[in-house]
């Protein structure tokens, strides 16, 4: 689900010390709930109002929907952050909002735990709401809000509980698979199909009410399936790959041919000798035989073509106490993790503060294919 909605993102600040965002999506669902709510839901309760009041109170009940989402997402993000699951985001974007978890739940307990907790927040919510409704039956745009919100977070509830993963009732099931079988990734594959299986129902449902009558609304729910097919068999792959990859460790995938030079060569020579000559991308930087820092394509190309010339190796060097990197005995699908994470495409192994090797995306993807054609 990440890749859809890590970039276009407006921070709005940070709750629990989680940077919440805003996705450029989000504006395309707040103008539409804005608009039915003013064009039909309001007018339709409440046929006295003045015309500026409908969009008004429909721009407001779409921003408390969206609040009612977050506090689902924060939910779910406390319960992780109480079992030590770093939770790097949460992001309200066209189909709601997502809370970025950082690490796989640590136990199938923790899973159950953190997946439950935002529809519990959204029935909690739900339930306020009915309250809150005889409460404020004298005022109008009160009631009709209250009634929409219960509404709504109920709806969240029923959505949410869908078994198919990634949603909630899918993670709810893949932990319930993952305590029966004590497997992880096989729990995750089966809760992933099942997802695969619920968006192809709301595709094929949607499909059929787009042809009988109801375009926009089958539209909307074709959509909403193509999204979770899409994200469930991201899953179904990420949990292949991480099976393909069990078992192997880092020293296994990576290089140990990476381009020594001396920290005081220039960019000049560096490009001309290695990069046009022998086809490196990666450089490691040495200084009295020790390695102290690592250069990548990247960073060449951030410095002036006509101060190449003028430019030695260690100013443009990443210094390799600053680096993240890899130890040899580390599992591939560990490190690759943490790639993700750090957002980076290779990784210094080292031992001992010694540089050993390196460890790139591309080199996992050829040791893959090596293993297959060995058929091991
Ligand atoms: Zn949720």
């Amino acid at each position: 689900m990440k890749t859809l909605m890590t970039r276009h993102n407006i921070p709005l600040g940070r709750i629990l010390g989680i940077p919440i965002g805003l996705d450029y999506s989000w504006f395309l669902i707040f103008a539409l709930l804005t608009w039915t709510l003013a064009g039909s839901y309001y007018p339709a309760e409440f046929k006295t109002w003045p015309p500026l009041l409908y969009w008004f109170m429909g721009a407001a009940t779409a921003i408390m929907l969206f609040a009612s989402v977050l506090l689902h997402e924060l939910g779910h993000s406390v319960v992780a952050l109480r079992f030590k699951v770093p939770v790097r985001s949460i992001t309200l974007f066209i189909f709601g909002g997502v809370a970025q978890i950082g690490a796989e739940p640590p136990s199938a307990k923790a899973e159950f735990l953190i997946a439950v907790a935002g529809p519990i927040v959204s029935l909690g919510l739900a339930v306020l709401f009915s309250v809150a409704q005889p409460a404020v039956a004298g005022i109008q745009p009160l009631w009709g809000l209250a009634k929409y919100l219960a509404y709504i977070n109920f709806a969240l509830v029923l959505f949410n509980l869908i078994p198919g993963f990634p949603l909630d009732g899918g993670r709810v099931f893949r932990a319930l698979v993952w305590a029966a079988t004590k497997n992880m990734r096989r729990a995750t594959l089966i809760a992933a199909n099942a997802g695969r299986f619920f968006g192809f129902l709301f595709i094929f449902a949607g499909v059929w009410k787009m042809f009988n009558g109801d375009f926009s609304g089958g539209l909307w729910i074709a959509f909403i399936g193509w999204f979770l097919d899409n994200a469930a068999s991201q899953q179904v792959y990420q949990a292949m790959f991480q099976g393909l990859l069990a078992g192997h460790t880092v020293s296994q995938a990576m290089s140990s041919h990476c381009v020594t030079v001396p920290a005081d060569l220039t960019l000049e020579h560096l490009v001309d000798e290695h990069i046009f000559g022998g086809g490196q991308r990666c450089f490691l930087v040495t200084r009295d035989r020790d390695t102290v820092g690592m250069i990548t394509l990247h960073r060449i190309k951030e410095v002036p073509r006509h101060d190449w010339a003028t430019t030695s190796a260690a100013q443009i060097m990443l210094p390799l106490e600053q680096l993240k990197r890899t130890a040899p005995d580390t599992q591939l699908w560990t490190a690759l993790q943490q790639m993700d994470r750090d957002g980076v495409n290779q990784l210094p192994v080292t031992r001992d503060n010694r540089v050993l090797g390196m460890l790139s995306r591309e080199g996992v993807i050829t040791f893959l294919r090596t293993l297959r054609e060995l058929g091991a």
